[in-house]
């Protein structure tokens, strides 16, 4: 067997399993050892019954005390038993699994584990899992590793599929220079991987996890160093010394440009006139104002005759840029265009030919811009939006497009300004740390269900006034297929709370671009007074007059998606509103969302998120929203990532061919 085998090669993988696995992007051997866990169980010591808490994941040591029953309820055989411990007894429930009779017998001892509930005075536990208490006590010291799954695949299905996988490890090539792997005492690859995926402790999984993260993003750095050397040196073939209808837009602008944005712009027009090309970050947090800095440097580009392209990493992202740019540019003018994958096909093809006649002066769209068979007249600028959700490869291609054009992107991500010159090695950074002085900060709170109903009653006050809402809607775990379900019912569920003129819609992940545009739309227009989404919403979209957001569940998402959702209001000179309902009560979980609660400040709530971790706090929570690496988080492994920063420089001194490492297929590690 062999790390590029398709998964079906693995003994008990047959085409079915998969066939979900390629539900989740599993096609190779390769890929489903890159499929890390998501999550771990640890296997805590038993319990007495009398004191195991209810609701919660728990083990008990108890003994068969009756025999077990198997009653047919409609389609389903019930199976139940009932078990003791000296301190109490639980009944035990399973669903269509009437083997266990052939298992279960009175007298006999296991330990069970399962989330105990209370059935008036019985204590019950659904489908526990059983094992003896020899088997138990070994579980007790490792790990379990807990994947993401599809329907129709268990846990236990993908365990056992990567344990099969394992035995290719032992003749993987590790692509990391010995000299490297050496002077940062790098763990093996194949000790990593077996033991990101089967931990013996936390310790072991804590070294596991940094090899790979070190690896992601050593290999990151490598192709940035590599951007780099191409870019650099280009000269300006786009001198634009024409800024008239610039500085006419900027002084029609409803508002005054802030300090921040002013100095953006100013470093952007000495780049668009220097002599060689700009290849800049702009860096400003969620409703600083981003989008009229990059329609400025539009505007420069066409003034001065040339094209440019403005790629977002949604359609509905891009579409709203599409809006926006025409209503500002079109005055001047400007003809823009929008390209993305529902396009339809016809139009695309109109497209690509006015695009090449020069007919076009701005594409406004999603990856499908930079598409090697859209080509460009005569391309000047091409700008990102939410930079962080684009991989590096594809900024590369940005840069590789026409001839070598000016690169400006922009990002939410509020990374400390050393991180940032590792990360954006290859770019001059911008940073605007101000937001529009009419601004007022957004008022918060963190609240318990119970204040739902008081919620509900405020967004009708807000609506009366003429104002929107969003409200979001927790994110289910275990399956996609529930969001939908989940957005649904909750918006049928206000339904019965609002009033009917009261307008309610909703927006989830599985709708096609076209419907996501078309709601986004009547959002923007007014028409929807509430919109029930799920995170969906979480990138870019501008809606100023939306004043409230309320965060169903928001104990459970990472501080900075938090941060990003709620900067979708606050963005225009009414009063704004986010109100964070939290359903646990661990003081955790409310100490995290205190940060918030506190600051508007994005830098300020990384920092803090950060001082609350404790090493294993990883899982589930991702804190920069760098969608670049799969375990890998420029935050928390910041000291991963000045490592891997160290390795490439210890490489240039040795004058390495990094050439060769370019060259080959990375092994384990991809972009
Ligand atoms: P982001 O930086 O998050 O992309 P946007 O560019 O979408 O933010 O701007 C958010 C809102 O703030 C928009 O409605 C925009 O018109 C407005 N805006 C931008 N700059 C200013 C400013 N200097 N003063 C007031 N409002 C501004
Ligand atoms: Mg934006």
């Amino acid at each position: 067997m062999n790390i590029t085998d398709k998964v079906d090669s693995i003994k008990g993988v047959g085409p079915k399993t998969a066939a979900l696995f390629e539900k989740l992007n599993i096609y190779t051997i390769e890929d489903l050892l890159r499929f890390y866990p998501r999550n771990y169980l640890s296997y805590k010591a038993p319990v007495d019954i009398d004191e195991a808490e209810v609701g919660q994941r728990v083990a008990i040591h108890a003994t068969i005390q009756s025999y077990v029953d198997i009653k047919k309820v409609r389609s389903l055989k019930l199976v139940t038993c009932t078990v003791k411990d000296g301190t109490g007894a639980v009944k035990l429930v399973w669903y269509n699994s009437p083997f266990l009779k052939q298992v279960f017998h009175i007298g006999q001892s296991f330990v069970f584990v399962g989330t105990l509930s209370a059935r008036g005075m019985q204590l019950q536990m659904e489908h526990p899992e059983y094992y003896t208490p020899e088997q138990y006590t070994r579980l007790q010291s490792s790990l379990q590793p807990v994947y993401s799954l599809t329907e129709g695949l268990s846990n236990k299905m993908v365990t056992k599929a990567v344990q099969g996988a394992l035995s290719v490890l032992p003749g993987i090539k590790d692509e990391v220079p010995e000299a490297v792997r050496e002077a940062f005492n790098l763990l093996s690859l194949p000790e990593a991987v077996q033991g990101v995926h089967f931990p013996t402790g936390m310790d072991g999984l804590m070294n596991c996890r940094n090899r790979l993260i070190f690896d992601e993003f050593f290999w990151f750095l490598v192709h940035m160093r590599q951007i780099r050397e191409e870019t650099v040196k280009a000269a300006n073939h786009y001198v634009m010394k024409e800024w008239e209808m610039a500085e006419h837009f900027m002084g029609r602008l409803p508002f005054a440009l802030t300090e921040g944005q002013k100095q953006a712009v100013e470093e952007i027009r000495r780049d668009l006139t220097g002599e060689t090309v700009m290849n800049r970050l702009i860096q400003g947090d969620v409703g600083s104002g981003k989008t009229v800095v990059a329609e400025i440097a539009i505007l420069a580009a066409v003034n001065n005759g040339y094209q440019a392209a403005f790629m977002a990493p949604t359609e509905v992202l891009a579409m709203q840029h599409f809006e926006g740019v025409r209503r500002d540019l079109e005055p001047y003018g400007v003809r823009v265009k929008l390209l993305v994958g529902s396009t339809k096909l016809s139009e695309k093809r109109k497209i690509y030919d006015a695009l090449a006649e020069g007919e076009i002066d701005v594409l406004i769209g999603t990856h499908a811009l930079i598409q090697d068979k859209v080509i460009y007249k005569k391309l000047s600028l091409v700008i990102t939006d939410e930079q962080h959700r684009f991989g590096v490869r594809q900024r590369a291609k940005l840069s590789e497009k026409g001839n070598a054009p000016h690169v400006l992107v922009m990002s939410a991500t509020p990374i400390p300004r050393t991180l940032a010159i590792i990360m954006y090695g290859d770019l001059d950074i911008s940073i605007m740390n101000d937001m529009p002085a009419e601004r007022k900060p957004i008022k918060n709170c963190v609240v318990g269900p119970k204040y739902r109903p008081t919620a509900y009653k405020f967004m009708k006050e807000q609506i009366d006034m003429g104002h929107q809402v969003y409200i979001i809607c927790p994110m289910v775990e275990a399956s996609e297929n529930m969001e939908a379900e989940n957005v649904i019912e909750y918006q049928e569920s206000l339904m019965d709370v609002f009033p009917g003129t009261v307008r309610i819609s909703y927006l989830h992940g599985k709708m096609s671009p076209e419907e996501k545009n078309s709601i986004m739309r009547d959002f923007a227009g007014g028409e929807i007074d509430i919109l029930v989404s799920t995170t969906v919403i979480e990138v870019g979209i501008n809606n100023p007059n939306a004043t409230v957001m309320m965060i169903e569940n928001a104990e459970k998402f990472g501080l900075a998606q938090l941060h990003q959702l709620r900067g979708r209001v606050g963005r225009g000179d009414s009063q704004s509103y986010c109100i964070m309902l939290c359903a646990s009560d661990k003081q955790e979980a409310l100490e995290r969302l205190d940060i918030l609660n506190r600051s508007n400040d994005g830098f300020y709530i990384a920092n803090e998120d950060l001082k609350l971790r404790g090493p294993g706090d990883f899982f589930g929570v991702r804190q920069s929203g760098e969608m670049l690496f799969r375990l890998g988080d420029i935050y928390s492994n910041a000291d991963m990532l000045k490592q891997a920063n160290e390795a490439v420089k210890l490489l240039e001194k040795e004058r390495y061919p990094f050439e060769e490492l370019l060259k080959e297929e990375m092994g384990m590690v991809q972009l």
